[in-house]
């Protein structure tokens, strides 16, 4: 159902009228987990004024470590609901949990499959099971055809609004969290319809790293990208290292325009 033998015209999905796939680079962003409602707004207006138009925020974060924040479940929701009706933007927020899925989804206008449950396959046919957008991560592990199973056990509940996201993979490299593997990119559209968008925050795992695997995701023909953004990464109760402040996002986004006049 996801490959281009069953729908050679390549996919837009539309988020509350906004449009990811083939045209368009959509930029995504925010905090990686939504801690407070002040910190969340913050978040939101600096993606707004940079161009973004959605907005990411975790509320159930699956960290490696069970002593790491955890986020703040329910009441991160209404925190993120409440900055969409402030904003208007969309909200993409991952779900964990079969169970949650429901609940979730009363409040996200997008619900985010992270890279550590790509193969949760109760999780994977519950959201089929909605028709609610979905945003597929890569396995860390994962080779492109199992990400591409994955997302078939969504379709094949009749859910085909989900949208790929690239977000590095395990190799032997240290310097870098992950390898953001960048050809995942057109391989990935040259077998599937479904729009791609990359991930540079949490495949390179530094704010330095954010402008160029960006770049290079956008060359690479990527349809969209979600970044990470805080208005004070040095207390950030998650991926500080990582986040960009406003002026950085300003950038990367100027540099998504200027990338796109080219192609
Ligand atoms: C995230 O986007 O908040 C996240 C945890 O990403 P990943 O699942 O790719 O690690």
């Amino acid at each position: 159902l996801v490959s281009r033998e069953h729908h050679p015209e390549r996919s837009v999905v539309r988020v509350r009228g906004v449009p990811i796939g083939p045209d368009t680079v959509t930029l995504i962003a925010g905090p990686c987990a939504v801690e407070t409602p002040e910190q969340t707004l913050a978040a939101a207006r600096m993606a707004q004024s940079a161009g973004a138009t959605m907005l990411r925020g975790g509320a159930f974060k699956p960290r490696t470590s069970p002593y790491a924040f955890q986020g703040l479940g329910e009441a991160g929701l209404r925190i993120l609901a409440d900055v969409r009706e402030e904003t208007g933007l969309p909200v993409v927020t991952e779900v964990t949990s079969a169970h949650d899925v429901e609940m979730v989804a009363g409040y996200a206008d997008m619900l985010q499959i992270g890279t550590r449950n790509m193969q949760n396959f109760a999780l994977l046919q519950a959201i089929g099971e909605t028709r609610v957008p979905v945003m597929l991560k890569r396995g860390m592990n994962a080779t492109i055809q199992e990400w591409l199973m994955a997302a078939e056990y969504i379709a094949q509940r009749g859910n085909l609004e989900i949208v790929l996201c690239e977000r590095g993979i395990r190799t032997f490299e240290t310097a870098t969290r992950n390898t953001l593997d960048v050809s995942a990119v057109p391989v990935v559209q040259h077998l599937s319809h479904l729009p791609v968008i990359v991930d540079p925050s949490h495949s390179g795992g530094r704010r330095e790293l954010v402008l160029p695997l960006s770049r290079a995701g956008i060359v690479a023909g990527a349809d969209g990208l979600i970044v990470d953004v805080h208005p004070q990464p040095e207390l950030a109760l998650c991926d500080g290292a990582q986040a960009l402040i406003g002026k950085d996002l300003d950038e990367l986004a100027k540099a998504v325009v200027d990338l796109t006049a080219y192609m």
